[in-house]
């Protein structure tokens, strides 16, 4: 096969960080708001023109299972932050945090109406087989795109969208820079 050289160019060095991110899906918004509020310089770049990933652009809006068959909340953190502030913003639904609810509660119609039932809505041994929702949220994607970014800007990350990381930069074994 033929082969064509690419002559050596310079590249511009556009910000020097603790944390860099590539990839702002929920991973990559989770870690840059960490990061940011531990007081790291972060910065947080993102191929397209919005957050979330798969949970905005590609209608995975549901934040599934928060507890098991104990009917406790195992889950907390971030995610508990996000679906509090996309709820003050009538945004998000699930069923109570703590016990569940039967499918007859307005969240869990919603969920059924999502088609995502099969999935949330289960038998539960502890209260004698009946169906009851595990705590779950369905969030409206859009309005999570404006609360991510807010979420971000809030902690301190710097947030590039529009860019494509296309390479690390490594020295030895350790990652010091990206190229976008
Ligand atoms: C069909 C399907 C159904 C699912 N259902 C559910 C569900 O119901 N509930 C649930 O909780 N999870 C569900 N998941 C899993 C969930 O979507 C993933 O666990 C989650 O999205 C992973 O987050 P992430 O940030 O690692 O990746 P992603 O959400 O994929 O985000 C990656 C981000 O990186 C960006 N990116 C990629 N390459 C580059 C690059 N070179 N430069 C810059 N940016 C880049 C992308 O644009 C994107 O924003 C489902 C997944 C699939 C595929």
């Amino acid at each position: 096969m033929r082969m064509i050289s690419e002559p050596a160019r310079e590249i511009k060095v556009l910000k020097e960080a603790d944390v860099v991110i590539v990839g702002g899906g929920p991973g990559g918004v989770a870690s840059a708001i960490a990061a940011a509020r531990m007081g790291a310089k972060t910065v947080l770049i993102e191929r397209y023109g919005y957050l979330g990933g798969m949970a905005t652009g590609g209608l995975i809006n549901i934040f599934p299972q928060y507890e098991r068959h104990q009917r406790k909340a195992r889950i907390f953190g971030l995610n508990q932050e996000i679906i509090d502030r996309m709820k003050a913003r009538n945004a998000a639904f699930s069923p109570t945090r703590k016990t569940g609810e039967p499918p007859t509660e307005k969240s869990s119609i919603i969920i059924w109406n999502a088609n995502m039932g099969w999935f949330y809505v289960r038998k539960d041994p502890n209260i004698g087989g009946r169906e009851r929702v595990h705590y779950t949220a369905v969030l409206d994607p859009e309005v999570l795109k404006d609360e991510l970014n807010d979420m971000v800007a809030e902690a301190g990350a710097d947030l590039l969208l529009h860019s494509w990381g296309t390479r690390p930069i490594v020295e030895g074994n350790t990652v010091k820079g990206v190229f976008f």
